[in-house]
């Protein structure tokens, strides 16, 4: 569901409560545990109906190893830099279900990446953030970043896998993919996005500053260059701009729950919805309705209901996910993004039985058929 449309949502009905359960926090690390640095991470990717991020590992003797997490749960706390200490010996197994894809390929061709493993059902890791690690092991790998300047772009190769770095001043939606017009400065480049199996990142608006990790370089017919994403692209959110968008301000969902700010817009997608409760009451008595009627056998009032309900969503901007709430039934059926149509059958179906609840993570989608 990480494909949906953006929606933009009024500041008044937000509230965001931390979703992602604290890293553990492991204190020891014994000598038994295998440690490596996450030197890697890619956007989330779709293949088929599944989703699933793709992080790189490098082991204490430089052995590379590419990882399929299929938890997106999982998707904020994995962090570049950071380490994962893993308390079993034998933790990986080979993921076969990738190769022979066009994934894979990519894979093969921009990174020289020849197996994908997954992390075994049974093994037990924690992840380190890189400054204990660096203190405790003194396993001081250098990962750094390094970002190749938009004015430089002419002189690297075509081919080349960059990390480039500006302002977002557009970002376009149609068939082809998703295009982002970064600029620096006065220079200007367009990266594409290979809608195949990167998921767009809804996050991305204009005005604000990003890092595209593992973009390839290419140059088009017309002697212009632009940047293609790769398997292993990820999207770092920088910051903001000074200058806001039109209406109010516009805010990320790692400031919210910071605590940097406390209110704002933010655009986000809908990743799950969790709990849906919808229901029609009478306006005159309050009491709820069945079959077009109000259950109240002593209410004599003329038949006049109003919906109440609320909805609770697991919501991202990829600069991370939160938990939202809604009460306001506009705002519901905002954030459900459905047509004026299927709003109208809803409203029909509603009056015929009492309420309408959906628990734990039922697609939004199958509710409606
Ligand atoms: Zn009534």
């Amino acid at each position: 569901m990480f494909d949906e449309k953006p929606i933009v949502i009024s500041k008044s009905i937000i509230q965001v409560q931390k979703n992602l359960k604290e890293t553990e926090k492991n204190e020891d690390i014994f000598g038994c545990d295998t440690n490596y640095r996450i030197i890697n991470k890619s956007s989330i990717l779709q293949l088929k109906i599944q989703q699933f991020f793709l992080i790189e590992l490098l082991s204490s003797d430089n052995e590379k190893y590419l990882v399929k997490i299929d938890d997106l749960n999982h998707f904020f706390g994995w962090k570049v830099k950071d380490s994962v200490a893993f308390h079993e010996d034998d933790h990986f197994q080979i993921c076969t279900e990738i190769y022979n894809t066009e994934l894979f390929l990519d894979l093969q061709e921009n990174f020289g990446i020849s197996q994908i493993f997954e992390i075994k059902e049974k093994a037990s890791y924690s992840i380190l953030p890189c400054e204990m690690e660096d203190k405790r092991t003194g396993m001081g790998i250098d990962v750094a970043e390094f970002d190749t300047k938009i004015s430089s772009l002419s002189s690297t190769l075509n081919g080349e896998v960059v990390n480039i770095r500006g302002v977002v001043s557009e970002v376009i939606n149609d068939d082809n993919g998703t295009r982002i017009v970064l600029n620096e400065d006065l220079q200007s480049t367009k990266l594409y996005l290979r809608a195949c199996y990167n998921c767009p990142p809804k996050g991305i608006v204009p005005k604000t500053i990003w890092r595209f990790c593992n973009v390839v370089k290419q140059t088009s017919r017309k002697n212009n260059i632009y940047l293609s994403s790769t398997a292993l692209t990820r999207f770092e959110f920088i910051s903001g701009k000074t200058e806001l968008p039109s209406k109010g301000e516009l805010v990320f969902i790692q400031d919210l729950l910071n605590g940097t700010l406390k209110i704002g817009e933010i655009v986000f997608s809908v990743s799950e919805i969790l709990k849906l409760s919808l229901e029609y009451l009478c306006v005159s008595c309050g009491s709820s309705v069945y079959n077009g009627y109000c259950t109240y056998v002593g209410c004599k009032a003329p038949p006049k209901f109003e919906m109440i309900g609320s909805l609770q969503a697991c919501i991202s901007d990829y600069t991370n996910v939160a938990f939202l709430v809604a009460k306001d039934i506009d705002c519901i059926f905002t954030i459900l993004n459905i047509s004026s149509k299927e709003k109208l059958e809803i409203e029909e179906d509603l009056k015929r039985i009492e309420d309408f609840t959906i628990q734990n993570g039922t697609k939004i989608h199958k509710i409606l058929q």
